[in-house]
């Protein structure tokens, strides 16, 4: 039976006069003026914004080994209530994803929750330890189909191996996602390395640790043709390298950039608090630094927005500084942030929006059916976004099991409304529909 859903008065990308869209069997089958037809559901959107729906490359779903902090299931929930269709889940579980058997179970469980499509990042060393490649080869023929390979959490740091893993993922048409950190240069270290850390007697992370990373990979991507990816850009430095290599001509090799919502809006000025939620890895840097990101993402230097979203159990996080771990909650904030950094002061606009949260990952990732047009004929992977409504981030409200969340008491603009998947509704209202 065909399942036909109404969409009354949306504006895509937030332009023009609201017309109706009508989604048919997962796609888009009209976009006019007043349609009128017999449908399942008619969602009254009352002007809102249709973007194509996110594409996240960077969730941490902690499934398998850490179900106490997050599940697949449950992020998937946080997922679609945040306008997510798409989210690639990292391969530091436990079991590591280095293998066949544990992305096609990510895969598999992602599918049978159905909130989202959930595709497993695979490990590019065994164990994540960087001594040897991990079975790439097998995990892009697997089931899960991976073309996203990264250590994250971990640098691939040796300059053989990650020239390897670039030449290894070119030939299998993917995309190599680095972590830059200089593991050397941050040995213990806390947080940014500057006046703040120094005063509060925490051992630095210096930008150099991550711009000296990004700048040998990108050479590595020119010299072997390869498609790296720079994960989390945290520093102005890196951005004026990415600006650098962008403006190159001929340089081979494709480099692309991510920046996480939270390194676009908070700064170090945190420490202040010494309250745990905020340390992340890598971490806040100093206000110049969220300007440069700001800039970077508008002018395209930096692709698009990923989350980071990583959840901690309480008691990995509600301890000492420097026993917590790092990382924050970040799918249901994440189009709040990009609203209150980006699009409030003018930035972007929401066809930008559209560009940084959706285009540019699925192109990135290689996605033939995420970040398209809002168009008939094309699939029907959307999000409704009201940006009058203002709302309070409260932890325990987040649909993660964990509730890291450093908006905690924010108010923040932009309302994910609607998240359809291939023309199903997965959130309505603040409410997944499995
Ligand atoms: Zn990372």
């Amino acid at each position: 039976m065909t399942e036909r859903v109404l969409l009354k008065e949306v504006r895509p990308y937030g332009e023009g006069e609201p017309v109706d869209v009508l989604v048919e069997d997962g796609m888009i089958a009209r976009v006019g003026a007043s349609i009128d037809v017999d449908a399942d559901e008619i969602v009254h959107a009352d002007g809102a914004i249709a973007l194509p729906g996110f594409v996240d490359l960077h969730t941490h779903l902690r499934e398998p080994g850490r179900e106490d902090a997050e599940t697949i299931e449950s992020g998937s929930v946080a997922a679609a209530l945040g306008g997510f269709t798409s989210v690639f889940a990292m391969a530091n579980t436990d079991p590591v994803a280095d293998n066949a058997v544990v992305v096609e179970h990510v895969w598999r469980r992602g599918r049978e929750v159905g909130l989202v499509d959930v595709h497993p990042v695979g490990a590019v060393t065994v164990g994540l330890k960087g001594e040897k490649l991990a079975e790439m080869g097998t995990m892009a023929k697997s089931s899960a189909g991976v073309r996203v390979f990264s250590d994250d959490g971990l640098c691939v740091h040796d300059p053989l191996l990650m020239r390897r893993a670039l030449e290894y993922t070119g030939a299998l048409g993917g995309v190599l996602a680095q972590h830059a950190e200089d593991p050397r240069l941050t040995v213990d270290a806390q947080a940014h390395e500057g006046p703040n850390a120094a005063r509060l007697g925490l051992t630095g992370w210096p930008a150099p640790a991550e711009e000296s990373i990004v700048a040998r990979d990108c050479l590595l991507a020119g010299h072997t043709g390869g498609s790296l990816h720079v994960c989390h850009v945290s520093t102005r430095g890196t951005a004026d390298i990415l600006r650098w290599w962008k403006s190159g001509e001929d340089r081979g090799g494709t480099v692309s950039a991510e920046v996480t919502p939270h390194h676009l809006l908070l700064t170090d000025e945190l420490l202040e608090t010494y309250d745990p939620v905020n340390k992340v890895n890598p971490p806040l840097r100093t206000d110049a630094d969220a300007q440069a990101l700001r800039q970077a993402l508008a002018d395209g230097t930096v692709d698009c927005v990923a989350t980071d979203h990583a959840p901690h159990a309480a008691q990995d996080k509600c301890c000492e500084w420097s026993a917590a771990r790092p990382g924050m909650l970040g799918l249901q904030t994440a189009l709040g942030v990009v609203a209150s950094t980006m699009v409030v002061p003018g930035l972007l606009d929401w066809r930008g929006v559209a560009r940084v949260m959706s285009e540019n990952p699925a192109r990135i990732a290689n996605l033939g059916d995420q970040g398209r047009p809002i168009a008939e004929g094309e699939p029907a992977n959307l999000v409704l976004v009201d940006p009058e409504h203002r709302w309070t981030v409260r932890g325990e409200e987040l649909a993660s099991i964990a509730a890291n969340t450093p908006f905690e008491g924010m108010e923040l603009p932009g309302r994910v409304l609607t998240t359809m998947l291939r023309g199903r509704i997965t959130a309505h209202e603040g409410k997944a529909r499995q």
